[in-house]
């Protein structure tokens, strides 16, 4: 697999402040890549520079093999973006908008009727093509924002935020149609979020704070190294459990008459189960979650929920 990007040393400061202070990282060619961190941490600085829109201070960039600085065009007629704000017109309808946009890439008339019909299929706005955008709902607004990035079929798609304020419900479809761009049309998928369920399902992550790079890996990965796996016990003999776990040395904590212990991966709960095996009435293993990774590393709650 080829690399769809590539960073080094990148750089902005506003006035003294180092918004994104030298960060290095690539991104594989058809990945699903996430871009982590507390709010403030770099994450929109840095997609505005990868994609053009904000002049970097320092630092080398091939986003696509093209490099920015210099190929600044064919950059940007190979990826798609979504802002966090959109840019679409809110007194035209969806369709009037993808045709507005179309307008820009040098189609001849079928061409562009082609390009506007596949980006509204794959970004499923058809329900909705001749309603003004300024009356969508917002996982609808969020649907015509994507079929604008894909117009030009892009190679790439930066996501910014794509599903911060949708419920539940419209937030999962919403990110259903992101994996199906990646699976189905094999766009590589670079995008930042806060949730993270969301995050948990990319093939890789990278973590930002402050902004520098301060962790990368895969979901697994992240999990294996920043978050705790447990074991929980309900005991059918609570003294007797507590003898078998001194006995054989296993730290535990006692907390809503369950007995907690720390365990390093799922399956180092099998020898303490094995020991107290007699004493327990229930259990329960649970995995860290990517919740955890987060907390642990930025010492921060999963801000903007
Ligand atoms: P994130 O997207 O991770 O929440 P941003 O990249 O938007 O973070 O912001 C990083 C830092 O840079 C923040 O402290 C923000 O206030 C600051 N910042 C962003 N854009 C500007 C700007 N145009 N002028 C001044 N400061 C900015
Ligand atoms: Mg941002």
């Amino acid at each position: 697999m080829g690399k769809a990007i590539e960073v080094k040393q990148l750089k902005k400061s506003f006035g003294e402040l180092k918004a994104v202070n030298g960060i290095d990282f690539y991104v594989e060619q058809g990945a699903l890549f996430a871009f982590l961190g507390p709010n403030g941490a770099g994450k929109s600085t840095t997609i505005d520079m990868l994609t053009t829109y904000l002049q970097r201070d320092k630092g080398e960039v091939r986003v696509n093999g093209y490099e920015l600085g210099r190929e600044d065009d064919r950059i940007r007629g190979s990826i798609g973006i979504v802002f966090q704000d959109s840019l679409l017109d809110h007194a035209l309808t969806v369709e009037e908008n993808l045709y507005v946009r179309g307008g820009f890439y040098n189609l001849s008339r079928s061409e562009l009727r082609a390009a506007v019909e596949k980006a509204a299929r794959i970004a499923k706005v058809n329900d909705f093509i001749k309603r003004p955008y300024g009356k969508l709902s917002g996982g609808q607004r969020r649907r015509a924002d994507i079929a604008r990035a894909l117009i030009h079929t892009p190679k790439i798609l930066f996501l910014d935020e794509p599903t911060t304020g949708l419920d539940p419900q419209t937030r999962k479809s919403v990110w259903e149609t992101i994996r199906e761009l990646q699976q189905e049309q094999g766009m590589t998928i670079f995008l930042t979020t806060h949730y993270m369920e969301e995050a948990a399902q990319a093939d890789y992550i990278t973590v930002m704070d402050h902004g520098e790079i301060i962790a990368r890996g895969t979901p697994y990965e992240l999990k294996e190294r920043y978050a705790q796996d447990s074991l929980k016990i309900v005991a059918n003999d609570e003294a007797a459990l507590r003898e078998a776990l001194h006995a054989a040395a296993v730290p535990y904590k006692q907390e809503d008459g369950r007995f907690h212990i720390a365990i390093g991966s799922t399956v180092e709960a099998l020898p303490i189960i094995d020991i107290c095996r007699s004493h327990i009435a229930g259990l329960e293993i649970i995995s860290g979650t990517m919740d955890d990774v987060f907390i642990q590393l930025t010492g921060a709650g999963v801000r903007g929920e």
